[in-house]
Parts: structure tokens; C-alpha cells; sequence
């Protein structure tokens, strides 16, 4: 029997934007249609909304978003108190979302991803899906060195043991089921890609061409992609750790073989000039030791801001309920 068979669902389509006055307005059309059109064929009921979550934006972003809110009834917004990043925003709009909606659609606020897609997505989720994945099948668009970095992470996570659907972004669809599930995570660090395999239930995957950012630009410059490939792996593998181990004991290994050897030549007699030999290996083990520390170092910090549980969002203004 198909488990969510009951078409007519009331859609909250969720978008975090952050300095986005260069597109929304752009993104509002496309999606009104979108959304009318989905009304229309009997997909979703004419309860659904997209809500954008400013996440502290320091452009008009805000007001752009009240005002939309005021002109067209398919939109509403919900406020942070200040920037907490991509992920907390779209935790922020997801867990919101879910008290009005049946089902949750991410999607970025430059619609990079198809939105054409929606479609196939929910007759996926229909079929009795409960998690759409989107996946990029070519990033042709984008640019070499954005294609590198981005393939790269998703090899580079699995390699690390973290369970990610490989060229997926936070273009998905989830049940009410699902978020109520994410509601249990309660961790600080958030990396939701990784949160979602994690939760479980069946899914499937829509494949979709990635397309150009039309305009405002990218919000992910390297550093903010390192740190977030940094917290991916960090907060759900410990692999690092296991890796520090595996130099130890082969560091290990190496010292017995030194040590043996030292003793030969010194029991044949010869005398070895081995000042560079010590220094070098000084060196190499007091950097191991630091690296090693880093690196524990990393998972006690976060088991420190873990133990704080601190709130991941505070909402100051949410339009649907004013
Ligand atoms: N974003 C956000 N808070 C931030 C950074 C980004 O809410 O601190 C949003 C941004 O507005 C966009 C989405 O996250 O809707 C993805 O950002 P972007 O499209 O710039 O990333 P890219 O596609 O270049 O990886
Ligand atoms: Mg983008």
C-alpha cells in the first residue's frame, strides 16, 4: 500500500536567504508560478507557502520579504534575531514550517536548483517516500574550480565514513514524520545532509542539471565551504581520530626497526655520525604529537558547545502568525 497516498498536501516550500535582494524578487515569480501550477494539477493544497528565512541579512532583504508577504498570499517569512548561517536558518524554516505544513521542500534562494523538479518529487513522495533527495547529475554551470572543490568534498566525506548522498546540496523533500525526527537531533554543530541518511525511512532521488546563479553571488566563498567540510567530518566521523592512531602505531613500529638497527651498528662497531638522524625524528614526532592534539583538540570542542546545548536559532518575527 503507498504510504502517503493523500495528494492535496499542504507544501511549505523553506528557503534561508542571507543578503539575497538581488534575486528575490525573481525567485518569488518563478516560484508563484511554481506553486500555482502545482495548486492547479492537484498536488498540493492551496494552504502551501514558501517561507523565506532571513538569516541577519544586512541588505533590504527583510523588508523585501514583508512586502512580499503582504502582496501574495503563497508567501510568508520567518526572522532570525542574527546571521546563524545556512544551516540553522534552514532548521529554523524547516522546524517551523512543519506545525502548518504536511511536507517540507529546501531549496537555495537563487533556485540554482530546478524547481521544475518539484513535480517529480512529489510524485515520489506520494509513492511512499518519505525523504526526495535532489542530486546534481552535472554541474557543467558551474565554475572548474566550485566543481572541483564541491565533487571533491563529497568523495572526501565518504572516504571519511559519513553517510551522504553524493552530489546532493539541501534541495529536498520531507515528511512531517522526518522533521518530527529531526526535532531529536539536538546537536550544535549542524550539518544537515549528513542528518537526513541518518534519520532513515525510505527516500529516493530526482536527478536535475545545476544551473547558474542569476544574480547577487555565491554566499559560500573557500573558507566558509572548508569550514563546512570541516564540520561535516568532524561531527560525524571519527575517522581523524582513528587515523592519528594508525600513524601512532606505525610511527611505532618504525622506532623498534630504528632502534634495533642502532643497535647493530653499535654493537659492529661502527660509529655513526647520527645527529642529523635524531634531530630530524624529534621533528617529525613532536609534529605528529601537535597534529594529533589538533585533532582531539577539535572533538573537545565540540563536545564542549554540545554540553552547553544552547539554542541553534532564536526567531524574532515569524508572519505567519501575526
Ligand atoms: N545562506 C544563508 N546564510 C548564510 C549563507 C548562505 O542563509 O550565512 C543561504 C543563501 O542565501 C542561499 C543558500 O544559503 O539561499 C546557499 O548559498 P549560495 O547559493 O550562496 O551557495 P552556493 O550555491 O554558491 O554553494
Ligand atoms: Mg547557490
Amino acid at each position: 500500500m503507498k504510504k502517503n497516498s493523500k495528494h492535496n498536501d499542504v507544501l511549505y516550500v523553506v528557503i534561508p536567504c542571507y543578503n539575497e535582494e538581488e534575486v528575490l524578487e525573481e525567485t518569488t515569480k518563478q516560484l508563484k508560478l511554481k506553486l500555482e501550477q502545482l495548486i492547479k494539477s492537484g498536488l498540493i493544497s492551496s494552504e502551501s507557502k514558501v517561507m523565506y528565512v532571513n538569516d541577519g541579512s544586512k541588505d533590504k532583504t527583510w523588508e523585501i520579504i514583508e512586502n512580499i508577504h503582504v502582496k501574495e498570499k503563497l508567501f510568508t517569512g520567518l526572522c532570525l534575531s542574527r546571521n546563524r548561517g545556512h544551516q540553522n536558518a534552514l532548521l529554523a524554516g524547516l522546524m517551523t514550517a512543519k506545525k502548518y505544513a504536511d511536507d517540507d521542500n529546501s531549496i537555495d534562494a537563487d533556485l540554482q536548483d530546478d524547481i521544475n523538479e518539484m513535480d517529480e518529487m512529489l510524485e515520489k513522495y506520494f509513492n511512499g517516500n518519505d525523504i526526495v533527495y535532489g542530486v546534481r547529475s552535472s554541474r557543467k554551470k558551474d565554475t572548474w574550480f566550485k566543481r572541483v572543490t564541491a565533487e571533491g568534498f563529497y568523495k572526501f566525506m565518504s572516504k571519511m565514513g559519513v553517510d551522504v548522498i553524493y552530489n546532493h546540496a539541501d534541495y529536498r523533500l520531507t515528511s512531517k514524520k522526518v522533521l518530527n525526527f529531526l526535532e531529536e537531533y539536538k546537536e550544535v554543530n549542524l550539518f544537515l545532509r549528513g542528518i537526513f541518511p541518518l534519520i532513515g525511512f525510505s527516500y529516493d532521488i530526482v536527478y536535475y542539471e545545476r544551473n547558474e546563479r542569476f544574480a547577487g553571488e555565491s554566499k559560500y566563498p573557500l573558507k566558509k565551504m572548508l569550514a563546512f567540510a570541516w564540520d561535516g567530518i568532524t561531527s560525524f566521523s571519527v575517522k581523524p581520530i582513528k587515523l592519528v592512531l594508525n600513524c601512532g602505531v606505525f610511527i611505532f613500529i618504525i622506532s623498534i626497526l630504528v632502534l634495533i638497527y642502532s643497535f647493530i651498528v653499535k654493537l659492529m662497531g661502527y660509529t655513526v655520525d647520527g645527529w642529523t638522524f635524531i634531530i630530524c625524528s624529534i621533528w617529525i614526532v613532536a609534529g605528529l604529537e601537535m597534529l594529533s592534539l589538533g585533532i582531539i583538540g577539535e572533538y573537545i570542542g565540540k563536545i564542549y558547545s554540545e554540553t552547553k546545548a544552547r539554542p541553534r536559532f532564536i526567531i524574532s518575527r515569524n508572519l505567519n502568525e501575526e
